[in-house]
C-alpha cells in the first residue's frame, strides 16, 4: 500500500478507490518509522504498515517528519472577494489578470459574475485569519482608493508551503520515505506533476524525480525553536522594502 496522505480530495477519492486504492479519510499521520524495509506510519486509529511512503502534506507537516518541517514552512495566505462591482466599473475593465513584482505578490482579477478577486495578504506564523476582510480592503484600496469601503462578501486563506530558495523540495527523509513539497506558491500544478513523478519512481524509473532531489534546497536557519520567529522577522523586512 502507499499511504495517500496528501492526495485525498473531491476528486481523487473515487478515482483512486477505483484503481484499488484503500483511502483513511479523516485519519491524520501522527508519526512515520522506517525499520527492516517496512514503513510504519502510526495514525489515531491504528498503524499502517507499507513498503513505500510519500509525504504530502505540504505546509501542514510541522509535527510530522522533523527533516521536511525543516525545510518547508507554512506561510498564510489570504483571498478575498467583493461584492459585484457592476458593468460600469472602471477595475480591469478588458477582464485582465494581475499580478505584481513586490516580495508579498498581489494577485487579482474579476470573476464571472464581475467580483473583484484578490489575493494578497501573506502571514509568516500560523494564526487565526479572521481579519482576512480588513487587511484585503485595505490593501485594495492602496490600488483602487474608490473601493475603499467595498464589501468583502467572501474571505479564505491556507498556508503555502515554501522552501529558503522558493523552489520546492524533494528528497528521500528516511529508506523508502520520500517527501515532496515547498512549491512556494506554485503548487496547484507542481503537486500535481509530482505526484506522476513518484508514480514513475514507484514503476521503477527515478530520473525525472531524481532531477528535483537534486535541487540544492538548504533547511531554514534557527532549528526547530528559532526557525518560525526568525523567518517572520526576515520576511517581514522584505515585506517593508515593499512598502518604501
Ligand atoms: C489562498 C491560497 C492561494 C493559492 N494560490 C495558488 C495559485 O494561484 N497557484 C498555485 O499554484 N498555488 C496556489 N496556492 C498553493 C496551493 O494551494 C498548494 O501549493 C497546493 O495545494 C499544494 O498541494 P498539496 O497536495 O501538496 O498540498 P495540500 O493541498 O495542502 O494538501 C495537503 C493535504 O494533507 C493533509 N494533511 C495534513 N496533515 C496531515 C497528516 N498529518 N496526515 C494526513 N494528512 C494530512 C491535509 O488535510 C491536506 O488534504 C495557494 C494557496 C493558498 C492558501
Amino acid at each position: 500500500d502507499i499511504v495517500p496522505f496528501g492526495v485525498v480530495t473531491l476528486t481523487f477519492p473515487p478515482l483512486a478507490a477505483t484503481a484499488g486504492a484503500h483511502l483513511f479519510e479523516r485519519t491524520p499521520s501522527t508519526g512515520i518509522a522506517a525499520s527492516g524495509g517496512k514503513v510504519r506510519v502510526t495514525t489515531p486509529k491504528g498503524t499502517i504498515s507499507a513498503e513505500k511512503c510519500l509525504i504530502a502534506v505540504n505546509a501542514y507537516g510541522g509535527k510530522l517528519e522533523p527533516v521536511s518541517a525543516a525545510h518547508i514552512m507554512p506561510i498564510g495566505s489570504f483571498i478575498g472577494a467583493t461584492v459585484p462591482l457592476g458593468s460600469s466599473s472602471n477595475v480591469l475593465p478588458g477582464g485582465e489578470s494581475v499580478d505584481d513584482s513586490r516580495f508579498v505578490v498581489r494577485y487579482f482579477r474579476r470573476s464571472k459574475d464581475g467580483r473583484l478577486l484578490f489575493g494578497g495578504r501573506e502571514v509568516y506564523a500560523v494564526n487565526d485569519p479572521k481579519d482576512i476582510h480588513i487587511h484585503i480592503r485595505r490593501q485594495i484600496a492602496e490600488l483602487y482608493p474608490a473601493l475603499k469601503d467595498v464589501e468583502i462578501t467572501h474571505g479564505w486563506g491556507g498556508y503555502v508551503g515554501i522552501t529558503m530558495p522558493r523552489k520546492p523540495f524533494v528528497r528521500e527523509v528516511m529508506p523508502n520515505v520520500i517527501s515532496v513539497g515547498g512549491y512556494s506558491g506554485h503548487g496547484v500544478m507542481l503537486s500535481n506533476f509530482f505526484g506522476k513523478l513518484y508514480a514513475e519512481t514507484v514503476a521503477g524509473n527515478r530520473d525525472r524525480l531524481k532531477l528535483i532531489e537534486d535541487l540544492k534546497i538548504p533547511a531554514f536557519p534557527g532549528g526547530r525553536r528559532f526557525r518560525a520567529p526568525l523567518l517572520f522577522l526576515a520576511l517581514n523586512w522584505f515585506a517593508l522594502r515593499d512598502r518604501i
